[in-house]
């Protein structure tokens, strides 16, 4: 099972990307999350990847790709994997391509979590994550068990900084315009496949298991 998970920030990836990696036991790859990791360890890829995370630039194809591709070539990605945040660029993508045809692979698909703009708006400034194992929460939509505490870990909520209002709507601007052609190359591709994430938690990951319920 091979599945890139797409969709604008606030969109539910986060949430969606937890129960399709528990339910079906593959590899949850986040960009983000590798290179967060790195940077918390202080490797030479986090300090690398530091200089345009802070500036809330990407950081370059040539990083992003070695990364990935040294972890889709791991033994735990054979049962498949579920990349999230990655690719961000057509250049990602055709180089995603080129990997798993070197792996004898190919995407199966490419699960574009669909929600409005002034939905997202809403969402994404009530948006809480936990700072030890980064799952994340809704004050209004799911909230934790207990105001700022991690049901999972009982590590601490935090809002992520560019949560915020203010930089929201240019954040979601900017995402649409860095989306827009890799839901184009999917498309002709034939991978893409759209989830109604305007519904119910339980109601979105339904969907998307009724569109893997054929896949191994
Ligand atoms: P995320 O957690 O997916 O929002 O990623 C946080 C930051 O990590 C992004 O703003 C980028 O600076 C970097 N990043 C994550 N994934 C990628 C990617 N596929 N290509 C380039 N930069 C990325």
């Amino acid at each position: 099972m091979n599945l890139v998970l797409m969709g604008l920030p606030g969109a539910g990836k986060g949430t969606q990307a937890e129960k399709i990696v528990e339910t079906y036991g593959i590899p949850h790859i986040s960009t983000g999350d590798m290179f967060r990791a790195a940077i918390k360890e202080g490797t030479p890829l986090g300090l690398q990847a530091k200089e345009y995370m802070d500036r809330g630039d990407l950081v370059p194809d040539e990083v992003t790709i070695g990364i990935v591709r040294e972890r889709l070539s791991k033994d735990d990605c054979r049962k498949g994997f579920l990349l999230d945040g990655f690719p961000r660029t057509v250049a990602q993508a055709e180089a995603l391509e080129n990997i798993l045809a070197e792996l004898n692979r190919s995407i199966d698909y490419v699960i574009h979590i669909q929600v409005d703009k002034d939905i997202l708006m809403e969402r994404l400034t009530g948006r809480r994550i936990c700072k030890n194992c980064g799952a994340t929460y809704h004050l209004v939509f799911n909230p934790p068990a207990q105001p700022g505490v991690c049901d999972k870990c009982g590590g601490e909520l935090y809002q992520r900084a560019d949560d915020n209002e203010e930089t929201v709507a240019n954040r979601l601007e900017v995402n649409v315009k860095q989306m827009q052609p890799l839901l184009e190359f999917y498309e002709k591709k034939g991978y893409l496949r759209h989830i109604n994430g305007q519904q119910d938690i339980d109601k979105v990951f339904a969907d998307i298991r009724e569109l893997l319920g054929g896949l191994q």
